[in-house]
This record gives structure tokens, C-alpha cells and sequence, in this order.
């Protein structure tokens, strides 16, 4: 017999829908696996009881986009307009990584994740210059202890849009019969394409091929400014490429027949309502999908502009709903809307349950649900902010935040407890990344005026040779 933990006496958020709120409540975890959840569970022999009074119990958020090698470059463009990002990170230093600073961008950017609440990441890996930057980057998920979707996204030289080279498809296969075999492992693989929209159509099909070959799934930009006004999603529809197994991060610009589409053919979406509303990518296409019938997963995106949590995630992407909702009732002559189109409750979905289903793991994740694997969060509600406890999903949405998060588990394993990670050197990480982000500093000698502090603006470098 495995390993038993019972969670007990807390408040159960369970988002099953079967199970519901239990207050208080009880989870029983056996062998790496949710095994029961209760009003009350009687003491199981061998249990470790964990007191989780004053403690909601969450499943992990989800985060469905996040490209954490930028980690190292955290919010040195948090007032940068899409085209300073552009030649700023992928013009200037994406080429300076070397795989050791992939590695410590990695392992920075995913325990910070883990650190928030969020115990399944995908890592939407697109400066992948090596092999060996390949393998540095999952070293550092292995070794995060969290659960991890290594989405394969090519390298600099994959991104000099509109490309007519092919994904690195050799990099991906040799993942695939090594060290990423498994799909029921933590850490798995998908593939990350450029898509039509930063790739020819044929590169495009020859990397949807690739993708089908390895039996895994796809995540692709879509719809993020003017890039999705020439109608990608139709023209993948065209040329019979849309199904499931894919989602499409932003959406924001796609046409409402475009969203039709992705609905019809099962696939999911990915909302990064931060850096959309920064970057111009247009308006979160939250409702949007919801009327097209797609529930969109959550992201973070671009982490070295925004925050790298998903409380200001749910925040943002609650907020400009609403507003957008009020704003239509009173071009309709009323007030405001009579009831909230959009909840705390569906944002709490889209946080876990929808990132799950994003990830294709819904039978795995999600949600606290009896046979799934144990990631599971507990969050102190004996903060000021949180007392009293009124409202349990709208507290958790509205004032949780990662400094909240007292205790996380991946796989019933105990990787955050008593507000502190386990068995993480954090001054070894933070040596590390700090080191890397210097060696990238240095070797770029001022290029492009590349400089710390917060006041640099990177002008538009001339075109790549
Ligand atoms: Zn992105």
C-alpha cells in the first residue's frame, strides 16, 4: 500500500460538480491518487493527517501558455508596446541563450508556478536553439516537481516570420521515443507550431503532420492582433486542418464564424487577458467563445511583461467580461446587466477544470474528483483578507494570491508546505537565474540600448540578415 494522506476539516472546492462545496471537508489521497472526498472521513490507518482548518481545498490551477524561459527577464517589459516586445526579447535576446540560462529560466519561471498555486503548466518552449537547449529546458521541469506539458515550440531562427522552414521535427521525435514517451507521465510532450499565421501553410501542414505522427497534442497562437484578421482559423479549416487535440491561444481577433469552426471540430482555447489588453491583441475573446460554446483555459503568456500568477489572470479576465457585459446592457438603454453573464465560478472553471480539458487531461486533473491524480492546493483563509469567509469561490477569485497558497501537492507528493517549497535551494535558484540573466546582459554589449532598470525601450532593430 502506497502512501496515504487525509486533508481534513477544510473547505473542499471541489469544481465536480457531482461533489460541490463541502464545509468542512474531507480528501483522502492514496497512492499519488484522490481516493475519497467527504463531509468527513473517518481516520485511516497510516494516514498522514494534514490540518487544513481555516483552509480552502482547491484542485491546481492550470496554466495553459506560459513562455517560462523569459522568466529570467521578468517585467523588464512590463511597459512595452507588441513591437518592442518583439525586437526586445526575440530580436535582441532570445539568440543570447545559452542552454544552461534556458535551464535556469525554467526552473525559475515553473517553481514560481508551483509557488502560486499552479500545478500544471504548459511550457509554450519557443527558443529552442539545440538540442541541447531542448534537454535544459525539461531538466528543469523534471526537476520542478510540478506537472508539465513540454510544448515543443522550435527556436529563434523558427521565428522570423512568415517562415518557410519546417519545425525541427527530428528534436521533437527524439523526444518522443526517450524521454517524453509516455502521455500519462508528469511531465509530457505537444507541440508548439507557428501555425499559419507566422508560417507558410504548407510549413504549417508538414507541422500538423508532425504532430499526428508523435499522437500529440497541438497549442498555436491565433487571432492575436492584425496577424489574425486575414481568417487563419478558416483557412486551417480549408485545408482540413482543424480537429481535436488543439488549442488556440488569444483568439482575440478570429471572426465569430472562425470561432464557430474551432467549436465544431473540438477544439479549445487559451485566454491571456494580461498581455492581450497590453500588447493590442484586441479584446479578451472570453465571451465570445462562451457564445460560440467553447469554455477558454487561462494563461500567463508573456512573463516577462506581466505576472506570473493566475489570481490577476482571473481578475483581468472577470473584469473586462463584466465590463463588456454592462457596457452592451446600456447600449441596450438599461442600467446594467440584470444578473452577472460571467461568475466567479466559471472563472474558477476556466482556472482548473477548462485547463485541464485544454491539456487533454481532464481524466487526470481538474478537479477534485475521486480516481484523479492528487494536485491539490490549500489556501489560508485566516488572512485579513480573507475573514471573514463568506464567500468561498468568490473570495478565492477576488483576494487569494500566491502569498496565500499554504500547501501544494502534485501527485499526492507535498511540494509547498507551511507557505514554504520543499527541498528547493532557493538561494541556488536564484544565484542561478540572476547569473544567467548577467551572462545574457553582458553578451549582448549594449545592443539594441539593452539595459536594466526599467527604462529601456527597444527600438526596431533592422531586418534580420
Ligand atoms: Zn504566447
Amino acid at each position: 500500500m502506497g502512501r496515504r494522506r487525509l486533508i481534513k476539516g477544510g473547505t473542499v472546492i471541489s469544481v465536480d460538480p457531482a461533489i460541490g462545496e463541502l464545509s468542512p471537508g474531507d480528501v483522502l489521497i492514496e497512492d499519488g491518487r484522490i481516493a475519497a472526498v467527504a463531509p468527513a472521513i473517518a481516520n485511516v490507518a497510516d494516514a498522514e493527517v494534514m490540518d487544513a482548518a481555516d483552509r480552502l481545498v482547491l484542485p491546481g490551477l492550470i496554466d495553459t501558455h506560459r513562455h517560462t524561459w523569459q522568466a529570467l527577464f521578468r517585467n523588464i517589459g512590463s511597459d512595452w508596446t507588441l513591437a518592442h516586445y518583439l525586437t526586445g526579447l526575440h530580436g535582441t535576446i532570445s539568440g543570447l541563450y545559452r542552454p544552461q540560462d534556458t535551464y535556469a529560466g525554467n526552473l525559475l519561471g515553473t517553481l514560481e508556478a508551483l509557488d502560486s498555486g499552479i500545478t500544471a503548466l504548459l511550457d509554450w518552449c519557443h527558443n529552442l536553439n539545440t538540442p541541447e537547449h531542448t534537454d535544459a529546458a525539461l531538466d528543469a521541469l523534471v526537476e520542478s516537481g510540478a506537472r508539465t506539458i513540454f510544448a515543443h515550440g522550435g527556436g529563434h531562427r523558427h521565428w522570423q516570420p512568415v517562415s518557410s522552414l519546417d519545425h525541427p521535427a527530428e528534436d521533437v521525435r527524439r523526444l518522443r521515443r526517450g524521454r517524453l514517451a509516455g502521455d500519462e507521465a508528469r511531465v509530457t510532450l505537444a507541440l508548439a507550431p507557428r501555425g499559419n499565421q507566422f508560417a507558410t501553410m504548407d510549413v504549417t501542414a508538414h507541422d500538423w503532420a508532425l504532430a499526428r505522427e508523435l499522437g500529440i497534442r497541438i497549442s498555436c497562437h491565433f487571432g492575436d492582433g492584425a496577424w489574425g484578421l486575414g481568417r487563419p482559423v478558416a483557412a486551417l479549416h480549408a485545408r482540413g486542418l482543424l480537429g481535436p487535440g488543439m488549442t488556440f491561444v488569444h483568439c482575440n481577433t478570429l471572426a465569430d464564424d472562425e470561432l464557430a469552426m474551432m467549436a465544431d471540430a473540438g477544439c479549445s482555447a487559451s485566454v491571456s487577458p494580461d498581455i492581450e489588453l497590453q500588447m493590442g491583441h484586441g479584446w479578451p475573446a472570453t465571451g465570445r467563445l462562451l457564445a460560440a460554446g467553447i469554455r477558454p483555459s487561462l494563461s500567463i503568456d508573456v512573463c516577462s511583461s506581466n505576472g506570473g500568477h493566475l489570481f490577476g489572470t482571473m481578475r483581468a479576465t472577470i473584469g473586462t467580461q463584466r465590463g463588456f457585459d454592462n457596457e452592451a446592457a446600456r447600449r441596450e438603454g438599461r442600467e446594467s446587466v440584470e444578473t452577472m453573464r460571467l461568475t466567479c465560478r466559471d472563472v474558477l472553471q476556466f482556472a482548473t477544470i477548462e485547463g485541464a480539458r485544454a491539456c487533454g487531461m481532464e481524466h487526470r486533473i481538474g478537479s477534485l474528483t475521486p480516481g484523479k491524480r492528487a494536485d491539490i492546493i490549500l489556501v489560508r483563509t485566516d488572512a485579513l483578507s480573507m475573514t471573514p469567509l463568506n464567500n468561498p469561490i468568490g473570495q478565492f477569485v477576488y483576494n487569494a494570491h500566491p502569498g496565500l497558497v499554504d500547501t501544494v501537492l502534485v501527485d499526492g507528493r507535498v511540494l509547498k508546505r507551511g507557505g514554504v517549497l520543499v527541498d528547493v535551494d532557493l538561494a541556488r535558484v536564484r544565484r542561478l537565474a540572476t547569473g544567467a540573466r548577467d551572462g545574457i546582459v553582458q553578451r549582448a554589449a549594449g545592443r539594441n540600448g539593452l539595459r536594466l532598470g526599467g527604462d529601456w525601450t527597444p527600438l526596431p532593430l533592422a531586418a534580420p540578415a
